[in-house]
């Protein structure tokens, strides 16, 4: 008893430790409280849409942290931390849970959008993930591919064995896997030889430059051409503006996600939404 809180002392006090793994620390056990509250964890979706006919293609779950002293917080500032703990599994388990529980409700109205969900790098080397999907998939009754996992190029780059296996693992199941903020990694040509995907999502930083920079525009250009020819679609991130948009008409990029056309909007806002692309047999994809 003692010792567990001289323990916890150690921890606060030790000059060796600096401030960052404190923190840490502390957002750890706020994390592991906040996953037991069961109201604390939300997730928005944000739809994306067919860049030629402006209807919805489908949505993006972006968890949310509705801390009781800190309010609302963004995943960027505590996805990465949590990185270095035990917790993005059952945090990435908590979010699937939300997103295919929503997926559920909105099949049940007849509204088939699929939805995708982002994995950190580290469940990339889960060897356990593909089998816990595959059980979520089964629980909520969604078929496997209705379900897309975004991937970054970064997460692939770390012991490239157990990521191959578990990719491999969950495109067996049926999932769709798809290539988020492409162009950002050191090896973005390399990740595409190396994984079969269904999509690949242009990184906000060459959309916002490509009014601007020839550089950016040819990064595009390219990065839609490789869809293309590799049949997968593409999908322009951070989108915020007409010309934006009118400039990925131009370059023939298949669709869009961004504060022009949608914000990450409640689920209950994003059934709205996405009530208008009709049942199974929607716009075509
Ligand atoms: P991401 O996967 O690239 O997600 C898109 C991010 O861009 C979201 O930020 C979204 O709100 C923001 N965004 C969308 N449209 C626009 C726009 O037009 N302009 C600008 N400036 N931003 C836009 P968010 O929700 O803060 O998420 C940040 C990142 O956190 C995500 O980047 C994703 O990598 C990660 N993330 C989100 N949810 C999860 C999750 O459940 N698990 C994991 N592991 N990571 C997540
Ligand atoms: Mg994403
Ligand atoms: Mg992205
Ligand atoms: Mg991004």
């Amino acid at each position: 008893y003692r010792a567990k809180a001289r323990g916890v002392e150690l921890v606060e006090f030790d000059a060796e430790r600096d401030t960052a793994s404190v923190d840490r620390l502390a957002l750890a056990s706020e994390m592991q409280a906040a996953l037991a509250a069961d109201d604390q964890i939300v997730i928005q979706l944000q739809p994306s849409v067919d860049l030629v006919g402006g209807a919805p293609l489908g949505a993006e779950v972006l968890v949310r942290w509705k801390h009781p002293r800190r309010g609302l917080l963004s995943p960027a500032s505590f996805i990465p931390d949590l990185e270095h703990t035990d917790l993005i599994a059952p945090l990435t388990r908590r979010v699937f849970e939300l997103a295919l529980g929503t997926y559920r409700t909105w099949l049940d109205d007849g509204i088939d959008a699929p939805v995708a969900v982002n994995l950190s790098a580290r469940s990339l080397l889960d060897r356990e993930l593909p089998e816990e999907v595959g059980r979520l998939l089964a629980e909520f009754d969604v078929p496997p591919d209705r379900l897309v996992l975004e991937i970054t190029e970064t997460a692939m780059m770390s012991e490239l064995e157990i990521v191959d296996e578990v990719l491999t693992a969950l495109r067996e199941l049926g999932v769709r896997l798809s290539l988020d903020d492409f162009g950002t990694g050191f090896s973005s040509l390399q990740s595409v030889a190396r994984v079969t995907v269904d999509e690949i999502k242009i990184d906000r930083q060459f959309v916002i430059a490509m009014g601007s920079s020839r550089q950016a525009e040819a990064v595009v250009r390219m990065t839609v051409g490789l869809a293309q020819t590799l049949g997968l679609r593409a999908i322009a991130e951070g989108v915020e503006t007409a010309q934006q948009r009118a400039e990925l008409v131009k370059l023939g990029c298949h669709g869009a996600q961004g504060f022009y056309f949608y914000p990450p909007l409640d689920p209950d806002d994003a059934k709205t939404v996405l009530a208008a692309r009709g049942g199974p047999d929607g716009p075509p994809q």
